[in-house]
């Protein structure tokens, strides 16, 4: 396999003046990342501060209902709300080691940016974090949960204003700035070695699940289902259980509103291969190479690109990726509150949303394995805007 590849997925197709950041950081994926302090730390911060292992969690009534075993692996319990925080942490640890004063990040809807911020305040670093400023007005919670923990937010004017534009600012900055600063990615992404690093950091959580589930139901579980923006949560839920064939693996992208040429974020159900931030994959672009904007009610899922592993994984067959609507999204966020007490976040919802819609096809009693990413609270006002103006379309 060539360097930084997923199969013919990944690499680094990057400018000239941003390989010495990417350089450094392999040699620290090989040294640093792999050294026992690395682990030893990583591990107490992961336990003691994000507050790991999460839990398990069995759906006993929606079991009940839909005829399976549902269980959930609870990344809403973690701190911050999310998976998120197990990426930045590690991400936080290994600037620290490699001497760095400053975690540089870029944001959407501001969960990436507030973890990243939480990081950097627990490890001593100075944070900058770049917005669109489409998404700081949209988000201003949570533009002021990151300044009170100590970030900078820089508003980004480019462009649609949104994700996509933050990013690519960041990247500029990292290249002036990457002798003290290290850009801290938010999703498996990006340049090789970000993908890999990434997916490393997530992969707590399948392997904490795997060991979880086996311990309570005396075996593996014969479908493992997640939500996937960039692909971070589903990939580091997935990674454990790629070499298990017994387990079929489910990705869920957004459908957006599921109408005909509405916009939408199903990269692998609907996108082409091309290339986006430095990585190929697959992406959602016009016929001449130029980016679609992406939608979803989730604001994590939306982005227009997606984890190169995830590509390689839909080409090789080994994982299936499918799609769900906003409406679809929203009804199982109503249900997990109401069956479960469980609040989760909307990018979740999907995962679930796939689940209820498709529990006839599955076989009966098969045990369903979900990652439940993150809690819905940041949500509120995007879940009942969008029920009111379901019942207003409903003519009610
Ligand atoms: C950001 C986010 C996602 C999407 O990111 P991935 O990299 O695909 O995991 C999913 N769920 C929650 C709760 C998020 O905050």
């Amino acid at each position: 396999m060539k360097k930084g590849y997923f199969g013919d997925f990944g690499g680094q197709f990057v400018p000239e003046l941003l390989m010495p950041p990417l350089l450094e950081l392999e040699r620290a994926m090989e040294t640093i990342v792999r050294s026992e302090e690395f682990d030893r730390q990583f591990k107490a911060l992961l336990k003691d501060f994000v507050g790991r292992p999460t839990a398990l969690t069995r759906c006993d009534n929606l079991s009940q209902r839909l005829g399976l075993d549902l269980w959930l692996k609870r990344e809403d319990l973690a701190h911050t709300g999310a998976h998120k925080i197990n990426n930045t942490m590690g991400q936080g640890l290994l600037t620290k080691m490699l001497g760095k004063g400053t975690l540089l990040a870029e944001t959407g809807a501001g969960q990436h940016g507030v973890a990243t911020a939480t990081a950097a305040a627990k490890l001593g670093l100075e944070c900058v974090v770049y917005m669109g400023a489409v998404d700081i007005r949209r988000q201003a919670h949570n533009v002021r949960r990151m300044e009170l923990l100590g970030a900078r937010v820089e508003p980004v004017k480019t462009g649609t204003q949104t994700l996509k534009d933050a990013i690519n600012a960041a990247l500029r900055h990292w290249i002036a700035e990457q002798r003290d600063t290290h850009y801290c990615l938010g999703s498996v992404v990006g340049p090789h070695p970000f993908p890999e690093m990434i997916r490393d950091f997530q992969a707590v959580i399948g392997r904490e699940a795997k060991a979880q589930f086996r311990e309570r139901v005396g075996r593996l579980p014969d479908m493992v289902v997640a939500c996937v923006g960039g692909g971070s949560n589903a990939i580091g839920m997935f990674h454990e259980f790629v070499p298990e064939p017994g387990v079929e693996l489910v990705g869920v992208e957004a459908a957006g509103s599921g109408q005909p040429d509405c916009y939408h974020s199903a990269t692998l159900s609907l996108g082409s291969p091309g290339v986006l931030h430095g990585t190929r994959t697959k992406l959602l672009q016009t016929g001449q190479g130029q980016i679609l904007p992406s939608h979803s009610v989730a604001p994590g899922l939306d982005y227009p690109g997606v984890g190169p592993e995830h590509s390689d994984l839909q080409a090789s067959g080994r994982a299936r990726y499918v799609s769900v609507t906003d409406d679809s999204a929203l009804a199982a966020f109503q249900t997990l509150c109401r069956t479960e007490g469980i609040l989760p976040a909307l990018e979740s919802s999907h995962a679930l949303g796939w689940v209820l819609d498709n529990a006839r096809d599955i076989k009966p009693g098969s045990s369903v394995l979900l990652c439940l990413s993150g809690r819905g609270d940041k949500d509120l006002e995007i879940v009942e805007q969008a029920l009111a103006s379901q019942k207003e379309s409903k003519g009610d």
